[in-house]
């Protein structure tokens, strides 16, 4: 008997639905394809809602309306509340699903340890890891934030250098300034003062940084401050463009440091714990220098001592496995990073995050364009017949009356909104 082919030119499933998920499924649904997008909470924005800190509400906005169009397109199908290792295995959406191929943009939630021996025993006791701390600074006011709470001393120590490490440095500045604020009898919002600024904001109230009597806290970076990946060099290969990004690097790190008032110690590298009481209370560190090769190297004979209340660590995020997908170490066995194909598997291939590692929402949509052209390439001429999708489709259609979503994604979003959180 004769049967009718697919519309679709391919059937694809994708992991994640945040910035690299839904420019994949925009990108692939735009080409003919079919794609089936599976995200484990209720709303698809990932990092940009949880881990940036909550005063980028215009880059936020701008980033939820983005995914907001890219997934309510037609050919886009939008699964929430579907861990895929945990509600739906990646084994049987590899084998028994029908799709063609898989996308993992599942980003990188993890908080990479610290690299000094025996660093995470003291979790909780003097060390902090970044993804929980903004979670905290993010939603502890709302009336049922039910996570870890955090104190803010004076004087922490953040191991770091990227984007992120610079937003963690400037929550603990906010914060501590804040409740000196308080403790003169100042009441002063913190979304305020990051537009503002430390300075500008205590000169309203009569007062300079010195009246506080505060320390600040201190950014630690292995590299230069040239070095700090900062910002992203436009992909032009032009030799001119690192000796640029290099100057801009500076620049936005002199600006922060302007508007928050933090210390930096470039070059250094931490090398053990500093323990009294069963607590960690610094760190011993090590100079360091940057070799032609972009590595930074121990200066032997060159360490001191840095002692802090709080050790805050932003040194990155990495992927939280999933159940049935190999890792090599704590990373996916990437094959090929530019095409995001991942090693052991001829149709699995990973966008974003999860392969640049970069932190970057920039990167992250820049990969996962480059990844789905790709993909369209490729294997748009896998021919299949009409039954196959409609077999998909109901076995998708059955997992989002499951979990309560009717397929109306713009009418879902408006349910699930975060109240007062944009
Ligand atoms: C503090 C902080 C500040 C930052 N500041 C900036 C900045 O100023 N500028 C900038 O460009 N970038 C910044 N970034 C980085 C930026 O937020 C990320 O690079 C970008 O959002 C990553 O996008 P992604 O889609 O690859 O991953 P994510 O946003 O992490 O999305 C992954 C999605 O996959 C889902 N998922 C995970 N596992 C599963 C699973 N098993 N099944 C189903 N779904 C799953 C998650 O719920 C999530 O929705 C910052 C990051 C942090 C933490």
């Amino acid at each position: 008997m004769a049967t009718n082919s697919s519309p679709y030119r391919c059937h694809v499933a994708i992991i994640g639905g945040a910035t690299a998920g839904a420019e994949a499924a925009d990108k692939l649904a735009s080409e003919g394809a079919l794609c089936v997008v599976f995200e484990q909470n209720d709303r698809p924005y990932g990092k940009v809602e949880d881990g940036l800190p909550r005063w980028h509400s215009a880059l936020r906005r701008k980033e939820y309306d983005l995914i907001d169009t890219k997934l309510a397109r037609d050919g886009v199908h939008f699964v929430p509340r579907t861990a895929i290792g945990r509600d739906v295995g990646f084994e049987d959406l590899l084998r028994t699903w029908g799709f063609d191929l898989i996308v993992l943009a599942n980003g990188a939630w993890r908080d990479r340890p610290l690299p000094v021996d025996g660093a995470d025993a003291y979790l909780g006791r003097g060390l902090v890891h970044q993804n929980p701390l903004i979670y905290w600074f993010n939603h502890h006011h709302e009336p049922r934030y039910a996570g870890p709470t955090y104190e803010v001393p004076d004087g922490a120590l953040v191991v770091g250098g990227g984007l992120a490490s610079i937003d963690v440095v400037k929550v603990l500045q906010l914060v501590i300034t804040r409740d000196a604020l308080a403790a003169r009898g100042i009441e002063q919002d913190v979304l305020a003062m990051e537009a503002k600024g430390i300075p500008e904001t205590l000169a309203q109230h009569g007062l300079a940084w010195p009246d506080l009597g505060l320390e600040g806290c201190t950014l630690v970076y292995r590299r230069r401050i040239e070095d700090m990946p900062l910002t992203e060099p436009p992909p032009t290969g032009r030799v001119e463009d690192p000796i640029k990004s290099a100057a801009v690097r500076r620049k936005i790190l002199e600006k922060a440091q302007s508007k928050f008032l933090f210390r930096v110690e470039p070059l250094t590298a931490p090398v053990s714990l500093l323990v009294e009481d069963d607590r960690l209370v610094g760190l011993r560190c090590a100079r360091t220098r940057v070799e032609a090769s972009g590595r930074a190297e121990i200066v032997p004979g060159d360490e001191f001592e840095l002692r802090a209340p709080l050790v805050i660590s932003s040194i990155g995020s990495i992927p939280e496995p999933i159940h049935g997908l190999a890792m090599h170490g704590e990373l996916l066995r990437v094959e090929d990073a530019e095409r995001g194909k991942i090693a052991d598997f001829e149709h699995v291939f990973g966008c974003g995050n999860v392969v640049t590692g970069k932190g970057n929402l920039v990167a992250s949509r820049r990969h996962s364009g480059q990844v789905a052209t790709h993909l369209v390439q490729r294997f748009a001429n896998d021919a299949r017949a009409s039954e196959h999708t409609d077999a998909l489709l109901e076995r998708v259609r059955e997992r989002q009356r499951n979990v309560g979503f009717d397929g109306d994604y713009r009418a879902w979003i408006e349910r699930v909104r975060l109240e007062g959180f944009v």
